[in-house]
């Protein structure tokens, strides 16, 4: 990102509680973007529900060119049973965004502050701070043939030299902004893919010397994610151990409510999104946890736009809110999603 130029941002509030959080997120960029310290303009379109009620469609065409010529795209959540007989899903929607962004990789951030650490279901002395970066858009979960008969089954777990290729170039970039230190995580005792996942990473981990790079059977990966979490940094791997590892390594940080992700390609924009989903149950209550949205905010102004700075005042102001215990239900709150956005603000500005 050039500096001085204003950062275009396109934003999908999408259903249910999303356009609640995406509110609180927004609130909290406006906060730490005050006094000239970062310029942005949002765009806002409809996308998933919202977008089938409006126009027909759970990504429009007007939707899809705001996207491709932001900077960044802020995504809170979509879908729900309002549109479960659509003819087309909300979910649709997010799949040819994906597609059409080319948005391959899928990062993942788990993090347990000290405030966190008495929410977490693991008791671990050290801090836990590690990213997944997963492949999204090819192995298993799109190989062909996939079949299944009377008899017998099978699917297909195929990679490209390219797919690989591409995805590991994210993977050590990431590390050389952390703790310089990358972990690949398969199963090439067995697999035939994995094998071929470690010569290529393998390779071109020789061009990043700055960084460490190890390999972890996925079992054993599996494991260490709940008895040593602090020894990742930076975890690369396919799409479907990245799958299971990324719900295994949200369940230790204690609330669904409090993650964020980021979704990107090759070049342009990078989509950035909380990993959970619209929670119709308690939409419209007010008391939506408003910090997987903030965080989401926070990732973007530290990768898309380099602001490491702005990203650094927000997580330590979620911090000090959540070590008030200002905290929504699902972290075992009493506090409202206004007064928790309202408490990260007042830290945020009581910080400068
Ligand atoms: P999807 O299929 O879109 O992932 P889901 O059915 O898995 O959705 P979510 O919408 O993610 O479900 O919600 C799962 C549970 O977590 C619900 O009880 C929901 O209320 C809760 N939840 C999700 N996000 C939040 C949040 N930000 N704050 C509080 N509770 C949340
Ligand atoms: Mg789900």
């Amino acid at each position: 990102m050039q500096e001085n130029k204003t950062a275009q941002i396109a934003v999908l509030a999408g259903d249910y509680i999303g356009p609640e959080i995406m509110a609180a997120g927004l609130k909290v960029l406006q906060a730490v973007s005050e006094e000239g310290r970062f310029e942005y303009k949002i765009h806002e379109e409809p996308f998933g529900g919202a977008a089938i009620d409006q126009a027909g469609d759970p990504l429009p065409q007007q939707t899809l060119e705001t996207c491709q010529q932001s900077d960044a795209i802020l995504l809170a959540a979509i879908g729900g049973p309002k549109w479960d007989q659509a003819p087309k899903r909300p979910e649709a929607g997010l799949l040819e965004i994906r597609k059409a962004l080319n948005l391959f990789a899928n990062i993942r951030p788990t993090a347990i502050s000290s405030a966190m650490q008495q929410y977490s279901p693991i008791k671990n002395e050290k801090p836990v701070d590690f990213v997944i970066v997963r492949e999204l858009t090819s192995g298993i979960y799109f190989g062909t043939p996939r079949e299944k008969h009377a008899d017998y089954a099978l699917d297909t777990m195929r990679y490209t030299k390219e797919e690989v290729q591409r995805i590991t170039h994210i993977a050590f970039q990431m590390a050389q902004k952390r703790r310089h230190h990358v972990t690949l995580v398969d199963k090439a005792n067995v697999l035939a893919t994995s094998k071929f996942w470690r010569e290529i990473v393998g390779e071109i981990a020789r061009d990043y010397p700055d960084v460490t790079y190890d390999t972890s059977y996925v079992d054993a990966a599996s494991m260490k994610i709940i008895s040593a979490p602090d020894q990742f940094d930076v975890i690369l791997t396919e799409n479907l151990f990245g799958d299971i590892l990324s719900d295994e390594s949200a369940e230790i940080t204690g609330s669904l409510g409090t993650i964020p992700s980021m979704s990107q390609g090759s070049d342009g924009p990078a989509l950035y999104e909380p990993i959970h989903g619209s929670a119709p149950d308690i939409a419209g209550k007010g008391i939506a946890d408003p910090i997987s949205m903030v965080k989401s905010v926070a990732m973007m102004l530290a990768n898309t736009f380099d602001r490491q700075d702005l990203a650094t005042e927000i997580t330590d102001a979620i911090n000090e809110t959540i070590s008030k215990q200002i905290m929504t239900p699902d972290l075992g709150g009493h506090a409202n999603t206004d007064e928790v956005t309202q408490a990260i603000i007042n830290s945020i500005q009581e910080s400068r």
